[in-house]
């Protein structure tokens, strides 16, 4: 008989549950976790490997604890006059959405979120011994606003996630509603900006509540506009106190001496990495329309990737994509399917694909 994860003494809050798990094919056309199709360019990274060699001259140290010359990019990059103490920064959003939970959540406490949302908030929450509580979305994927203060009177969360834009469904969210939710909560409140480079014109971000907020927190990443997945870098702003609260979970030296050099560089051409952006955006509205002209539903989208359906068997079409060489993802709510927005022949192919597969 064979040794299984069931024989070891595993919590038993973990038992049963499932890891992430977005497949990593190898095929063509990747179009599945929302990444940058632009890769940066070999000036870019020869400056990266630059900054790499000179920081591998002295990795007998440990790296700066706490980051201040990265902190002090993200900061400027942000811009609203944020300070470095305003800004901290992780391998990647995830781990700063854990150091979040760790710090103020745990056992006894509870996460709250609004369903269809980002797998991670309820698999981090649990992680850290923190009870998920799920809010539903209305049909437009939208927070039924009496249901989100109703669910917090009621359950008086310590930490409420707010994604916007929203993935998978790619909904961004009102500051007024951002601002009801703050108000209701009695823990903090994240919003998770991970995709607010790739907004629409008059889309909001968070980052304007903060100095009326000082338990708000919005996280942002490198993963995706930035096009640096690979690199591991996801930062949030907030209050100074939050900063402080962080630094009581985070690991010594969590962001080592490579990182942080690959992502100043990156920040040092911030210009060259956000150029496709615009680009993306427009791809992205254009796929939208393409969408509901062969009768497809679509979600509104601020964000590089769409929602889509509605299919009584999904994971048929999915697969059917696949065996076309074109990789998308099976999130969301039944019979819908979601597609990151690629480059215009990634997106030649999958509009091809969908057609074919569908009998469009
Ligand atoms: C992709 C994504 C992240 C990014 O995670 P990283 O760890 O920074 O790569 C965070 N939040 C949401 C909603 C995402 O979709």
């Amino acid at each position: 008989m064979s040794f299984t994860l069931n024989d070891l003494p595993l919590r038993d809050d973990l038992r049963g549950r499932s890891p992430y798990g977005a497949p990593q094919l190898d095929v063509p056309v990747v179009l599945n976790t929302n990444e940058n199709p632009y890769p940066p360019s070999s000036r870019l990274a020869e400056a990266m490997a630059e900054a790499v060699t000179e920081v591998a001259l002295g990795l007998n140290r440990y790296p700066d604890r706490d980051a201040v010359r990265l902190r002090e990019g993200l900061a400027a990059y942000l811009g609203h006059d944020l300070g470095v103490d305003q800004v901290w920064a992780a391998n990647g959003s995830n781990e700063i959405l854990q150091q979040i939970l760790q710090a103020f959540g745990g056992p006894g406490r509870v996460a709250m979120g609004f369903e269809p949302s980002y797998s991670m908030h309820p698999i981090i929450s649990r992680g850290t011994g923190t009870s998920w509580v799920s809010v539903p979305r209305d049909e437009e994927f939208r927070i039924d606003m009496d249901a989100a203060l109703a669910a917090i009177a009621r359950h008086r969360p310590s930490v409420v996630f707010l994604t916007s834009p929203n993935n998978p469904t790619g909904t961004a969210l009102e500051i007024a509603d951002i601002a009801r939710v703050c108000q209701a909560t009695p823990g903090v409140v994240v919003v998770d900006e991970a995709y607010a480079e790739f907004r629409r014109e008059g889309t909001p971000s968070a980052l304007s509540m903060l100095p009326d907020h000082p338990r708000l927190i919005v996280s942002r990443t490198m993963s995706k506009a930035f096009a640096l997945a690979g690199a591991r870098v996801g930062y949030l702003a907030a209050h100074p106190a939050v900063v402080d609260a962080l630094q009581l979970v985070r690991l010594p030296y969590h962001l080592s001496a490579v990182t942080q050099a690959v992502a100043l560089t990156a920040l040092d051409h911030a210009g060259e990495l956000l150029s496709a952006v615009a680009d993306l955006r427009a791809e992205r509205d254009a796929l939208v329309a393409w969408l509901r002209e062969h009768g497809f539903s679509v979600a509104e989208s601020d964000a590089n990737f769409v929602l889509f359906g509605e299919f009584e068997d999904r994971t048929e079409i999915w697969q059917d994509m696949l065996d076309r060489q074109v990789l998308i993802r099976e999130v969301g709510p039944p019979g819908w399917l979601r597609v990151t927005v690629g480059t215009p022949d990634e997106m030649d192919a999958f509009r091809r694909a969908l057609l074919q597969v569908t009998g469009r």
